[in-house]
Protein backbone atom coordinates (compact mmCIF):
# COMPACT_ATOMS: atom_id res chain seq x y z
CA UNK A 1 0.00 0.00 0.00
CA UNK A 2 1.21 3.41 -1.03
CA UNK A 3 -1.04 6.73 0.41
CA UNK A 4 -0.66 9.64 -1.79
CA UNK A 5 -1.39 13.30 -0.97
CA UNK A 6 -2.27 15.93 -3.15
CA UNK A 7 -2.53 19.48 -1.16
CA UNK A 8 -5.03 22.49 -2.38
CA UNK A 9 -2.64 23.72 -4.94
CA UNK A 10 -2.18 20.31 -6.76
CA UNK A 11 -5.71 20.36 -7.38
CA UNK A 12 -6.93 24.26 -7.92
CA UNK A 13 -8.50 23.67 -10.98
CA UNK A 14 -9.22 21.15 -13.66
CA UNK A 15 -6.04 21.10 -15.51
CA UNK A 16 -4.07 20.33 -12.22
CA UNK A 17 -6.82 17.69 -11.71
CA UNK A 18 -6.33 16.31 -14.72
CA UNK A 19 -2.34 16.56 -14.12
CA UNK A 20 -3.65 14.38 -10.81
CA UNK A 21 -5.16 11.80 -12.72
CA UNK A 22 -2.11 11.42 -14.97
CA UNK A 23 0.15 10.87 -11.52
CA UNK A 24 -2.61 8.18 -10.28
CA UNK A 25 -3.19 6.69 -13.29
CA UNK A 26 0.83 5.75 -13.42
CA UNK A 27 1.00 4.70 -9.90
CA UNK A 28 -2.02 2.58 -9.71
CA UNK A 29 -0.52 0.15 -12.53
CA UNK A 30 1.67 -1.20 -10.20
CA UNK A 31 0.49 -0.76 -6.52
CA UNK A 32 -2.18 -0.54 -4.25
CA UNK A 33 -3.08 3.12 -3.51
CA UNK A 34 -5.19 5.26 -1.55
CA UNK A 35 -5.22 8.92 -1.96
CA UNK A 36 -5.57 12.15 0.58
CA UNK A 37 -7.13 14.96 -0.72
CA UNK A 38 -6.81 18.45 0.32
CA UNK A 39 -9.89 21.34 -0.22
CA UNK A 40 -9.50 23.21 -3.59
CA UNK A 41 -6.57 26.10 -3.71
CA UNK A 42 -7.91 28.58 -1.83
CA UNK A 43 -11.30 27.18 -0.91
CA UNK A 44 -10.65 26.83 2.69
CA UNK A 45 -9.40 30.94 3.57
CA UNK A 46 -12.53 31.56 1.24
CA UNK A 47 -14.87 29.30 4.05
CA UNK A 48 -13.46 31.18 6.44
CA UNK A 49 -14.24 34.40 5.19
CA UNK A 50 -17.78 33.55 4.20
CA UNK A 51 -18.47 31.87 8.07
CA UNK A 52 -17.22 35.66 9.47
CA UNK A 53 -18.93 37.32 7.25
CA UNK A 54 -22.33 35.05 8.14
CA UNK A 55 -21.40 36.03 12.21
CA UNK A 56 -20.90 39.31 11.40
CA UNK A 57 -24.84 39.97 9.96
CA UNK A 58 -23.19 40.78 6.40
CA UNK A 59 -24.54 39.32 2.89
CA UNK A 60 -22.66 36.50 1.77
CA UNK A 61 -23.98 35.63 -1.31
CA UNK A 62 -21.31 36.83 -3.15
CA UNK A 63 -18.50 34.71 -1.65
CA UNK A 64 -20.85 31.47 -1.60
CA UNK A 65 -21.69 31.97 -5.12
CA UNK A 66 -17.83 32.98 -5.69
CA UNK A 67 -17.16 29.26 -3.90
CA UNK A 68 -19.94 27.71 -5.98
CA UNK A 69 -18.36 28.49 -9.77
CA UNK A 70 -14.75 27.71 -8.90
CA UNK A 71 -16.38 23.66 -8.43
CA UNK A 72 -18.98 23.95 -10.94
CA UNK A 73 -16.57 25.43 -13.52
CA UNK A 74 -14.37 22.63 -12.70
CA UNK A 75 -16.93 19.67 -13.01
CA UNK A 76 -17.58 21.31 -16.51
CA UNK A 77 -14.10 21.73 -17.65
CA UNK A 78 -14.05 17.90 -16.44
CA UNK A 79 -17.25 16.94 -18.25
CA UNK A 80 -18.77 15.51 -15.38
CA UNK A 81 -22.71 14.43 -15.41
CA UNK A 82 -24.61 13.96 -12.20
CA UNK A 83 -21.84 15.62 -10.30
CA UNK A 84 -23.55 18.73 -10.34
CA UNK A 85 -26.42 17.71 -7.87
CA UNK A 86 -23.76 16.25 -5.46
CA UNK A 87 -22.22 19.44 -5.05
CA UNK A 88 -25.87 21.23 -5.21
CA UNK A 89 -26.73 19.28 -2.16
CA UNK A 90 -23.42 19.70 -0.04
CA UNK A 91 -24.38 23.66 -1.01
CA UNK A 92 -27.49 23.29 0.42
CA UNK A 93 -26.15 21.43 3.78
CA UNK A 94 -23.55 25.05 3.78
CA UNK A 95 -26.26 27.22 3.37
CA UNK A 96 -28.06 25.91 6.61
CA UNK A 97 -24.86 26.16 8.67
CA UNK A 98 -24.42 29.63 7.26
CA UNK A 99 -27.80 30.35 8.17
CA UNK A 100 -27.52 29.59 11.56
CA UNK A 101 -24.50 31.46 12.29
CA UNK A 102 -26.07 34.43 10.92
CA UNK A 103 -29.20 33.70 12.95
CA UNK A 104 -26.89 33.43 16.50
CA UNK A 105 -24.68 36.47 15.41
CA UNK A 106 -21.96 33.80 16.66
CA UNK A 107 -19.14 31.73 15.38
CA UNK A 108 -17.95 29.13 17.62
CA UNK A 109 -14.94 27.37 16.42
CA UNK A 110 -17.01 23.87 16.52
CA UNK A 111 -18.91 25.81 13.83
CA UNK A 112 -16.20 27.13 12.01
CA UNK A 113 -14.93 23.02 11.69
CA UNK A 114 -18.25 22.03 10.14
CA UNK A 115 -18.03 24.95 7.87
CA UNK A 116 -14.50 24.17 6.68
CA UNK A 117 -14.79 20.52 6.19
CA UNK A 118 -16.99 21.20 3.30
CA UNK A 119 -13.63 22.62 1.34
CA UNK A 120 -12.35 18.76 1.45
CA UNK A 121 -15.98 17.81 1.02
CA UNK A 122 -16.20 19.38 -2.27
CA UNK A 123 -12.74 18.37 -3.29
CA UNK A 124 -13.52 14.50 -3.19
CA UNK A 125 -16.54 14.68 -4.84
CA UNK A 126 -15.50 15.92 -7.88
CA UNK A 127 -11.87 13.74 -8.23
CA UNK A 128 -13.76 10.33 -7.02
CA UNK A 129 -16.40 11.03 -10.24
CA UNK A 130 -13.38 12.09 -12.06
CA UNK A 131 -11.59 9.10 -11.62
CA UNK A 132 -14.69 6.74 -11.92
CA UNK A 133 -15.16 8.31 -15.11
CA UNK A 134 -11.64 7.41 -16.20
CA UNK A 135 -12.29 3.98 -15.48
CA UNK A 136 -10.44 4.08 -11.81
CA UNK A 137 -13.17 2.18 -9.39
CA UNK A 138 -12.74 4.60 -6.22
CA UNK A 139 -14.92 5.91 -3.79
CA UNK A 140 -15.15 8.91 -1.20
CA UNK A 141 -13.81 8.60 2.10
CA UNK A 142 -14.96 11.31 5.06
CA UNK A 143 -12.77 10.67 7.69
CA UNK A 144 -15.04 12.03 10.42
CA UNK A 145 -16.19 8.62 12.42
CA UNK A 146 -12.48 7.45 10.92
CA UNK A 147 -10.06 10.16 12.66
CA UNK A 148 -11.42 10.09 16.02
CA UNK A 149 -9.87 13.38 17.86
CA UNK A 150 -10.60 15.28 20.78
CA UNK A 151 -12.97 18.60 21.06
CA UNK A 152 -10.08 20.92 20.59
CA UNK A 153 -12.03 22.72 17.60
CA UNK A 154 -9.59 23.78 15.21
CA UNK A 155 -6.96 22.32 16.10
CA UNK A 156 -7.90 18.98 17.41
CA UNK A 157 -5.95 16.05 19.12
CA UNK A 158 -5.90 12.70 17.33
CA UNK A 159 -6.56 9.79 19.31
CA UNK A 160 -3.78 7.28 17.71
CA UNK A 161 -5.73 4.18 18.68
CA UNK A 162 -8.89 4.76 18.36
CA UNK A 163 -8.02 5.86 14.70
CA UNK A 164 -6.07 3.19 13.54
CA UNK A 165 -8.51 0.71 14.56
CA UNK A 166 -11.46 2.56 12.85
CA UNK A 167 -8.67 3.09 9.53
CA UNK A 168 -7.80 -1.37 9.33
CA UNK A 169 -11.48 -1.95 9.74
CA UNK A 170 -12.37 0.25 7.11
CA UNK A 171 -9.89 -0.77 4.65
CA UNK A 172 -10.91 -4.78 5.52
CA UNK A 173 -14.64 -3.54 3.98
CA UNK A 174 -13.70 -1.33 1.36
CA UNK A 175 -11.69 -3.01 -1.65
CA UNK A 176 -12.01 0.15 -4.02
CA UNK A 177 -9.27 2.98 -4.37
CA UNK A 178 -10.06 5.45 -1.34
CA UNK A 179 -10.24 9.08 -2.08
CA UNK A 180 -9.96 10.50 1.27
CA UNK A 181 -10.41 13.91 3.03
CA UNK A 182 -7.54 15.15 4.41
CA UNK A 183 -8.05 17.26 7.59
CA UNK A 184 -10.95 16.10 9.25
CA UNK A 185 -12.14 14.21 11.85
CA UNK A 186 -14.31 14.08 14.47
CA UNK A 187 -15.35 13.49 17.94
CA UNK A 188 -15.85 10.01 19.31
CA UNK A 189 -19.37 11.71 19.44
CA UNK A 190 -19.40 12.39 15.34
CA UNK A 191 -18.73 16.15 15.98
CA UNK A 192 -16.60 17.43 12.97
CA UNK A 193 -13.53 18.76 13.91
CA UNK A 194 -10.24 19.87 12.16
CA UNK A 195 -6.77 18.62 12.73
CA UNK A 196 -5.15 22.56 12.01
CA UNK A 197 -4.74 24.24 9.38
CA UNK A 198 -2.29 22.29 6.38
CA UNK A 199 -3.20 19.21 8.53
CA UNK A 200 -4.26 17.13 5.11
CA UNK A 201 -0.30 15.96 5.21
CA UNK A 202 -1.25 14.79 8.97
CA UNK A 203 -4.18 12.67 7.87
CA UNK A 204 -1.95 11.07 4.94
CA UNK A 205 0.95 10.03 7.71
CA UNK A 206 -2.33 8.36 10.23
CA UNK A 207 -3.41 6.54 7.42
CA UNK A 208 0.30 5.32 5.97
CA UNK A 209 0.98 4.19 9.75
CA UNK A 210 -2.41 2.25 10.30
CA UNK A 211 -2.02 0.77 7.05
CA UNK A 212 1.18 -0.29 7.54
CA UNK A 213 2.02 1.47 3.90
CA UNK A 214 5.40 1.52 2.24
CA UNK A 215 5.67 4.62 1.83
CA UNK A 216 3.46 7.98 1.54
CA UNK A 217 4.46 10.59 -0.51
CA UNK A 218 3.56 14.15 0.25
CA UNK A 219 3.05 15.99 -3.58
CA UNK A 220 3.64 19.19 -3.65
CA UNK A 221 4.07 22.24 -6.44
CA UNK A 222 7.66 22.59 -5.03
CA UNK A 223 10.45 20.03 -5.32
CA UNK A 224 10.69 18.47 -2.03
CA UNK A 225 11.80 20.34 1.25
CA UNK A 226 13.84 23.00 0.41
CA UNK A 227 17.02 24.53 2.17
CA UNK A 228 14.65 27.70 2.47
CA UNK A 229 11.44 29.66 1.26
CA UNK A 230 11.58 29.89 -2.28
CA UNK A 231 9.39 32.77 -2.22
CA UNK A 232 11.66 34.77 -0.75
CA UNK A 233 15.38 33.28 -1.96
CA UNK A 234 16.41 32.14 -5.62
CA UNK A 235 19.08 29.92 -3.83
CA UNK A 236 16.61 27.60 -2.07
CA UNK A 237 17.23 23.91 -2.99
CA UNK A 238 15.91 20.40 -2.36
CA UNK A 239 17.26 19.19 0.68
CA UNK A 240 18.07 14.95 -0.91
CA UNK A 241 17.73 13.13 2.74
CA UNK A 242 16.20 14.37 6.38
CA UNK A 243 15.77 11.80 9.18
CA UNK A 244 12.79 12.54 10.86
CA UNK A 245 14.13 14.92 13.74
CA UNK A 246 15.62 16.88 11.03
CA UNK A 247 12.26 17.22 8.59
CA UNK A 248 10.15 17.85 12.24
CA UNK A 249 12.40 20.27 12.95
CA UNK A 250 12.19 22.22 9.20
CA UNK A 251 8.44 22.19 9.62
CA UNK A 252 8.30 23.54 13.19
CA UNK A 253 11.16 26.17 12.01
CA UNK A 254 8.03 27.47 9.37
CA UNK A 255 9.33 25.00 6.52
CA UNK A 256 5.31 25.22 4.86
CA UNK A 257 5.85 21.73 2.73
CA UNK A 258 5.00 19.51 6.01
CA UNK A 259 2.78 20.12 8.76
CA UNK A 260 4.69 19.54 11.90
CA UNK A 261 2.85 16.84 13.53
CA UNK A 262 2.30 14.77 10.37
CA UNK A 263 5.81 13.42 11.02
CA UNK A 264 4.92 11.73 14.94
CA UNK A 265 2.65 8.74 13.69
CA UNK A 266 5.74 7.25 10.64
CA UNK A 267 8.34 7.51 13.06
CA UNK A 268 7.06 4.40 14.62
CA UNK A 269 6.85 2.38 11.98
CA UNK A 270 9.83 4.01 9.79
CA UNK A 271 7.86 4.65 6.97
N1 LIG B 1 -7.63 22.65 3.45
C1 LIG B 1 -6.94 22.77 4.71
C2 LIG B 1 -6.18 24.08 4.78
O1 LIG B 1 -6.20 24.85 3.82
C3 LIG B 1 -6.05 21.60 4.98
C4 LIG B 1 -4.90 21.43 4.01
O2 LIG B 1 -4.90 22.06 2.97
O3 LIG B 1 -4.00 20.64 4.32
O4 LIG B 1 -5.57 24.35 5.77
MG1 LIG C 1 0.55 21.75 2.75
Amino acid sequence: MIILKFGGSSIKDSSHIKNVYSIIHSKIKNDNIAIVFSAMGGITNKLIKLAEKAKNGEDYDFDLNSIKSIHQNCINELELIGTSVKLDKCFKNLKIDLSAIFKKNHLSNKLIDKVLSYGEILSTTIIVDYLNFQNIPSEQLITNNIIITDNNFGNAYVHFQKSFNKIKNYFKEHKKTQIITGFIGSTEEGEITTLGRNGSDYTATLFGTALNANSIEIWSDVDGVLSTNPNFTKEARAIPYLTYEEAMELAHAGAEILFPPSIIPVLYKNI
